[in-house]
């Protein structure tokens, strides 16, 4: 807690972002506090809206996020919305000028649109202490990335900048740590040595839904594998950190990061692509993902990737990292599940085969099940199989709540890294080039299945 947040600017604050998501949780994070939180909310954005326009707005987002009628009316006492271009530089420093210092302004905006106000922002002198709050996608590949790193180093100092990775919630990500760290059990065991191979996977049951306008421009790689699970992979990989504090835990993660690779450095047998056809997920008809509205099929976008990565390390080497996402998927499974080796020897006179012991971290909601070889209830010479299955606790928070307790709090030690970003560009760039250059095919599979039979 470095600095002192006196208002929260929201750049795009008529967005779908900021209503679904970001206003709800501001509320659940006042709601929950013990303690009365001291910030004035301003939104700025495209809609001509007056007081009541946004008042409106604001009571539809908190109401849709539980949030209790008195933070409502505390929120009101204080907030207002301007009209502005936030590419314009005289916009832009009216606005900031009229912010209580320090603020953290959020850019809820489409990414190039957020370029475009950063860069007008560097002729706008930015109060002491202000914070930039960035979303994904940051930048389309490891240049853009850098130069949007560089342009938000001549705004303001590193430690202020929070790029949001909202998939990990501040309770996720300590589950993990929690479940890694805290017990004796496993951190041994954590290596090539003993680990076959490690899956995370997150599939969606969920199609297009409406957001031709972004995903139809990103797909599942980019969409997810290069922000999102990365994130996890690097937290399932990392050493053992020493404290829970931003610097030990992003030092940790960009560790492993710059050793992560495509499997054999090789980016065609890497990575595996598919698109949804026409199929039915729980009775509801989906149609060809090319002929959802706003998609244009010549874009050729994957809705299902799996890329293979290496962490070519002492510790890792020779464990294929499987990262997978897709949408229209039968089931919905968002996992990391780690697969530990054969044993090398199993008494004589015990029957069956073992099957090598299984660790399941589910997120949201966070569980963990351990399966492994027991003696059978009827003849304790034969193998049965069980699994430990518990739930791990949820946070008070949910996960946009926690990226904004963090944004308010200074410490980022939820938020992306500069050199991070442009790491997890660097590992799926080669990847996404032999993509675009058709060099790997691009497969299909009904909605509502498992995805490409030729995968399974
Ligand atoms: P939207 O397009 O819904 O919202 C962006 C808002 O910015 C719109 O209200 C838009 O107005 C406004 N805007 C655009 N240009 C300007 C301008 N020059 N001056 C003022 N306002 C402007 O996008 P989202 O809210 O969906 O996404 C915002 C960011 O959040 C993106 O980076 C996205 O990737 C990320 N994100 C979104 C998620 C979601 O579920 N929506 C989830 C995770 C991340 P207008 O419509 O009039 O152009």
């Amino acid at each position: 807690m470095t600095r002192s947040i006196g208002s929260l600017l929201l750049l795009g604050a008529s967005g779908d972002l900021s209503g679904r998501l970001l206003l709800p949780a501001f509320g659940q994070l006042l709601d929950r506090e013990e303690q009365r939180r001291d910030v004035v909310l301003i939104g700025a954005g495209s809609e001509d809206w007056d007081a009541d326009a946004w008042r409106d707005r604001l009571k539809t987002s908190f109401d849709s996020g539980d949030v209790s009628d008195e933070t409502l009316k505390s929120v009101l006492e204080g907030t207002r919305y301007k009209l502005v271009d936030v590419t314009s530089v005289q916009d832009l420093k009216a606005l900031i000028d009229s912010c209580p210092p320090a603020p953290a302004i959020y850019f809820a905006l489409p990414p190039s649109v957020t370029v475009a106000a950063c860069s007008a922002l560097q002729q706008v002198s930015l109060p002491e202490g202000t914070t930039l709050v960035l979303e994904k996608p940051f930048g389309t590949n490891e240049e853009s990335a850098a130069s949007l790193n560089q342009l938000l180093a001549e705004l303001v100092p590193e430690q202020q900048v929070h790029r949001v990775d909202h998939f990990l919630g501040r309770s996720t990500v300590l589950n993990l740590i929690g479940v890694r760290f805290a017990n004796r059990l496993f951190e041994p065991l954590w290596s090539n040595e003993h680990i076959e191979r490690v899956d995370i996977v997150f599939d969606e049951q969920l199609t297009l839904e409406n957001r031709a306008r972004y995903y139809d421009r990103a797909g599942a790689l980019m969409d997810m594998i290069q922000s999102h699970l990365l994130q996890v992979l690097a937290l399932g990989a990392m050493d053992p950190i020493a404290t829970i504090n931003a610097v030990d835990l992003r030092d940790a993660k960009a560790e492993v990061l710059r050793a992560c690779r495509p499997w054999n450095d090789d980016p065609v047998a890497a990575g595996r692509r598919a698109r949804y056809i026409q199929g039915s997920i729980d009775g509801r008809d989906v149609p060809d993902y090319t002929a959802e509205p706003g998609v244009d099929p010549s874009r050729n976008t994957e809705t299902l990737a799996e890329l293979v990565v290496e962490v070519d390390n002492w510790r890792w080497a020779g464990v294929p990292f499987r990262l997978r996402s897709g949408k229209a998927l039968r089931e919905r499974r968002k996992e990391v599940l780690i697969t530990f080796k054969r044993l090398p020897h199993l008494p004589t006179g015990l029957r069956g085969e073992p099957i090598p012991e299984r660790l399941r971290l589910a997120m949201g909601p966070d569980r963990m099940a351990l399966e492994m070889n027991v003696n059978g209830p009827d003849d304790p010479l034969a193998l049965d199989r069980v699994a430990l299955d518990t739930n791990l606790n949820p946070g008070r928070l949910p996960a946009y709540g926690e990226v904004l307790a963090g944004v308010l709090d200074g410490d980022p030690l939820l938020s992306v890294r500069g050199d991070t970003a442009e790491e997890c560009w660097h590992i799926v760039d080669p990847v996404l080039q032999a993509w675009r250059d058709g060099r790997v095919p691009m497969d299909e599979y009904a909605a509502g299945s498992d995805g490409p039979s030729s995968w399974s």
